[in-house]
């Protein structure tokens, strides 16, 4: 097992690139059984799940198309459960199949708000899929995501889009904090 330090704290791998790249094969062979010509829209969460979203995307063999958000939650009022776009979606989603591309689903309040607001502008369905899931951590059940590459422990993750403070993201397994 490698582990690097960042910060002072000790971080350990938790999946490999190689590990990652059967994780996402298995992700997106199921995607492919599921939206055969539904022509699906994905939509991809930035920062934190474009490395994922790449590397998912290639994999995907039925036609699509794809478009991307920034979202976060209003400074201040988290527990009102509110986020805005940071980066928008310019595309209309009247009557298209959604499937929101995520790096993790941990309380949830990111996806349970994601999902009401395309459901508002007109999707005909939202779908997640989320690289990681912390079951343990969610606080908002319809927010538990429809494809998920791994469930893992309340851990913090870093690499592979998964960022700490903006750094690490480009390291190319993922690493959970050691405890
Ligand atoms: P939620 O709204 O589900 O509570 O949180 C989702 C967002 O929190 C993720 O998109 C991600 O940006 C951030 N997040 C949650 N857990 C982790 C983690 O372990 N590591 C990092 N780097 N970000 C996390």
């Amino acid at each position: 097992m490698h582990s690097i330090t960042l910060q002072g704290m000790t971080f350990e791998t938790l999946f490999s690139a190689a590990e990652l790249n059967t994780i996402v094969s298995e992700v997106a062979t199921r995607i492919n059984n599921d939206y055969e010509a539904r022509d699906p829209l994905f939509v991809i969460v930035l920062n934190g799940a474009f490395f994922f979203a790449a590397d998912l995307l290639k994999k995907v063999t039925v036609p699509c198309s794809m478009s991307f958000v920034r979202l976060k939650s209003y400074t201040g009022t988290a527990t009102s459960g509110e986020l805005r776009e940071l980066v928008s979606l310019v595309d209309d989603i009247t009557n298209r199949d959604i499937v929101v591309i995520e790096d993790i689903v941990d309380t949830g309040l990111t996806m349970h708000w994601f999902k009401l607001h395309l459901l508002e502008k007109g999707a005909a369905s939202v779908k997640v899929v989320s690289l990681l899931y912390k079951p343990d951590s969610l606080q908002y059940e319809d927010a538990q995501p429809d494809y998920i590459g791994r469930i893992i422990p309340k851990k913090f993750v870093i690499g592979y889009g998964f960022d700490l403070d903006e750094q690490a993201r480009n390291l190319d397994a993922v690493y959970a904090l050691k405890q």
